[in-house]
């Protein structure tokens, strides 16, 4: 899809937006993201208590960015569900996967 811009845009599309914009875009929907990338992630309980008793959810992650705004966000959210719901900075994002690696080659030791 070809990124557009319109009259509410504040600025010309990032290089990464997908999403096509209309003028008549509701407010909360005057953003710039780019294209999903679908995954299906094996997710538990907060304590978890057994693997087998973990469920199977298909997650959509994406750029976003708010027209008008400075800042992308890493958006990271189930599709059919509210139980994942996480939006990260650049930075965060970067330092979060920093700590999974590390936690990630302390149990594959
Ligand atoms: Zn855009």
């Amino acid at each position: 899809m070809e990124p557009t811009t319109s009259s509410w845009t504040d600025s010309a599309c990032p290089s990464w937006c997908a999403r096509a914009h209309r003028l008549n875009d509701h407010p909360e929907d005057r953003r710039h993201q780019g294209p999903a990338q679908l995954v299906t992630l094996s997710i538990g309980s907060t304590p978890p208590t057994d693997t087998k008793d973990a469920m199977s959810v298909d997650i959509v992650i994406h750029a976003d960015r708010p027209d008008g705004s400075a800042g992308e966000w890493l958006r990271i959210e189930s599709t059919e569900s509210t139980d994942v719901r996480l939006a990260l900075t650049a930075p965060a994002t970067r330092e979060l996967i920093r700590a999974l690696h590390i936690v990630l080659e302390q149990i594959s030791r």
